[in-house]
């Protein structure tokens, strides 16, 4: 196993750079490139904290083999009948039906019937959301970081039985998001891979800016240490906030407006510097602002120019535009309201239409859902939503699954490792009753997860291993 690592770390950069834009404009500072920084005979680890360890830590032991099912691999090829062996955490062999090449020892899987795919990936969770729509709660500290993690903990549970293996936290609640990543990582508890961004900076009176501030007391940033949100002001404090992200163990860089052009390109120069893809939370003016600064990808479906959108498509900027949630923020208030940041109107057609100028433009897009407050109830309809969004913006119910796998790995910057069922690939699979590829109902029916080859949901059910006794020392 150590062996085809070292291999994929000679041909494959473990961050892949960023387009660098080609057409005037400042340039941002292209993501470094971890391969120049290592040497190859070091195999670290391919998990999401990007930190290195070693290759195989915290590995699960022995193999598994999916048997008799129907593959669709994320690759954008139909499905077929396929047989898949998965040694430790990594997939080792796809084999044809009939073909039985597999460790003796290993535990074999009747999955006849069932289909068989990457995990379902959702780019943009808040885990630790608080669950009411009081934003006191944000801002008086009522919420500890313990109950922080409990939450993240319960939604992480959801968002696996759904079917998803990997998050994106695009911010949670002060070290919570760090610690539940962690504890994941190391199998200790069950749920999807984390990527997170720790804190959400933004600017003082920027977009969720009270969620870290003293209440009725704008002026006063950072008032809670709890908070999901860091404000910063000027270019040296955005750089800064973006290092204190880094320190904690970020994968990545979230960022919302409103923002000068000096600081925005201070903090993407930082995060690109240090290694992290840096999204954003922005609108209008914002958008063009954070294109010209190098961001990554750009969430939601907030207003932007047609020109802002050809310019994602050139320079490769994704779009994450979490349909589902504007949808359910305006069925339930009948509108968009409630965000003394943003001062524009949405409705339901709006938000689709802009989705579907991106697809038209052929900017790269991946599923996010951003289901804040009690949203992530609404599991797995959110989900199955946002794909059916999807196909009403121009993709395929196939196409639609990629951009679910596949592309959003890319997006997370694994598509080395994640997002489809190949040979190398980490062992990232969900065993679905029906057709997904053919039907979204079927993600109500996600029979079993595996995350990096670790066994996590079992009949439909959050698989817990039994406590492993350790016998008491021995007299001497
Ligand atoms: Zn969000």
């Amino acid at each position: 196993m150590l062996a085809w690592l070292r291999r994929l770390m000679c041909v494959v950069p473990l961050i892949a750079t960023t387009v660098v834009a080609q057409d005037g404009g400042p340039e941002a500072r292209p993501i470094y490139n971890r391969d120049q920084w290592l040497p190859h005979s070091v195999p670290t680890s391919d998990d999401g904290l990007r930190i290195p360890v070693p290759a195989d830590f915290n590995a699960p032991k022995g193999s598994f083999v999916l048997l008799g099912g129907r593959l669709f691999d994320g690759t954008g090829a139909p499905a077929r009948p396929a047989t898949i062996v998965v040694q430790g955490k990594s997939i080792t062999a796809i084999l044809n039906p009939g073909e039985r090449n597999w460790p003796a020892d290993a535990v074999v899987y009747d999955v006849t019937g069932k289909t068989v795919m990457p995990g379902l990936i959702d780019l943009h969770t808040h885990l630790t959301f608080v669950d009411t729509g009081d934003l006191t709660l944000y801002t008086n500290g009522n919420t500890s970081g313990a109950e922080s993690v409990m939450r993240g903990l319960r939604r992480m549970a959801i968002h696996l039985q759904a079917g998803v293996t990997s998050v994106r936290d695009v911010a949670s609640h002060g070290d919570s998001p760090f610690v539940l990543k962690r504890l994941q990582a190391s199998g200790e508890i069950q749920g999807p891979r984390i990527f997170t961004a720790g804190q959400l900076i933004t600017g003082i009176g920027g977009h969720g800016a009270l969620h870290a501030m003293t209440p009725n007391y704008p002026e006063v940033p950072n008032g809670n240490l709890n908070s999901m949100v860091r404000i910063a002001t000027g270019p040296d404090q955005w750089r800064e906030a973006v290092r204190i992200q880094f320190a904690k163990g970020a994968d990545l860089i979230k960022l919302a407006s409103e923002y000068t052009q000096e600081e925005v390109t201070a903090a993407v120069d930082e995060a690109h510097s240090l290694g992290m893809p840096v999204t954003v939370d922005a609108e209008t003016q914002y958008i063009d602002m954070a294109i010209k600064a190098g961001v990554d990808s750009i969430e939601h479906p907030l207003p932007r120019s047609d020109k802002a959108i050809a310019l994602m498509a050139k320079r490769g900027v994704a779009s994450v535009p979490t349909l589902v949630t504007y949808r359910i923020i305006q069925r339930n208030s009948g509108g968009y309201f409630g965000s003394t940041s943003r001062r524009f109107e949405l409705n339901e057609d709006t938000i689709v239409a802009m989705a579907r100028k991106m697809r038209q433009a052929k900017v790269k897009m991946g599923i996010g859902l951003d289901l804040i407050i009690s949203s992530p109830e609404y599991m797995p309809g959110a989900y199955i939503d946002e794909l059916e969004s999807f196909t009403q913006i121009g993709f395929t119910k196939a196409e639609a699954l990629v951009a679910a796998t596949k592309t959003s790995a890319e997006i997370l910057h694994m598509g080395d490792r994640l997002g489809t069922i190949e040979t190398g690939k980490l062992a990232d699979i969900i065993v679905v009753d029906g057709n997904p590829d053919e039907d979204f109902n079927a993600f109500r029916k996600v029979r079993t997860a595996f995350v990096n080859g670790r066994l996590m949901l079992q009949e439909g059910r959050i698989y817990t291993p039994a406590h492993e006794e350790v016998p008491l020392p021995v007299r001497k």
